[in-house]
């Protein structure tokens, strides 16, 4: 095996206010999570694909995931994302020190093969990739509720998933943060500090986190609007 995607999928999505975990919701009657891992099916890039998932769900993960030929393994997270990330790097095979693994929100179920295949070769070729997109809104920095300056737009970009290391490289960087206890909101944070190089590669403003109801409104019309353009084309 060469490449191995890690979806991470044991948040509990309290923002979302929905009573069960955040991946497990339909969207238009496809689980988040199922939607994400045929994206990583498609793209030929990848070999593997882990399920992190709360240790209540493993077996219904297992059920959801069927359909993904790909699938290595379901595991179950911990309290913090790097925690979940940690226990499906676990996962990975033995001698995989250069192969690349890539973690992927399972909360970001428009991901498209294109754009994982597009981190996977840049990570090859640099050890380190991340989609990135750049803000549209004009950036403030505050203290409280005091706005201090505004930031330069352009040298800024938010940061998606999938991101994608040599394997070494991200045990290392997992390493390092977890015994400085730090606290990690992506995976491209704890490399960040070893001071190695990351490519950034254009992400996609449809690779959208699903966090907030409005969030599942705007990912239910999306599907909608692919539906009615296709069935125009089919006229
Ligand atoms: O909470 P947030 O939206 O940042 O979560 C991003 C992704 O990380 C989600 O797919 C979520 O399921 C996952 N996660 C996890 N384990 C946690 C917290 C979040 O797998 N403890």
């Amino acid at each position: 095996m060469n490449t191995l995607a890690i979806l991470v999928a044991a948040g509990r999505g309290e923002r979302l206010g929905a009573d069960e975990p955040k991946a497990f919701l339909p969207i238009a009657g496809t689980a988040m999570l199922l939607r994400a891992a045929m994206a990583f099916e498609q793209a030929s890039s990848v070999e593997g694909v882990v399920a992190v998932v709360p240790s209540s769900e493993v077996e219904r993960a297992q059920e959801i995931l069927e359909p993904v030929r790909k699938l290595w393994g379901v595991t179950s997270g911990g309290p913090r994302r790097q925690d979940s990330v940690l226990a499906g790097l676990k996962l990975a095979p033995e001698d995989f020190e250069d192969g690349i693994v890539l973690v992927h929100d399972a909360a970001r179920p428009f991901v498209d093969h294109e754009l994982i295949d597009a981190v996977v070769s840049a990570a090859r070729l640099s050890g380190a990739a991340i989609p990135v997109i750049g803000l549209v809104d004009t950036v403030k920095r505050l203290e409280g509720k005091r706005v201090m300056e505004t930031l330069d737009r352009d040298t800024l970009g938010a940061a998606q998933t999938p991101q994608g290391f040599r394997y070494a490289l991200l045990a290392r960087a997992y390493e390092e943060a977890f015994r400085g206890g730090l606290t990690l909101t992506d995976e491209a944070m704890a490399v960040e500090r070893l001071g190695e190089p990351i490519e950034v590669v254009t992400g996609s403003a449809r690779n959208r986190k699903i966090t907030l109801p409005e969030d599942v409104v705007w990912a239910e019309m999306i599907l909608r609007g692919e539906r009615v353009g296709r069935s125009e084309e089919e006229k």
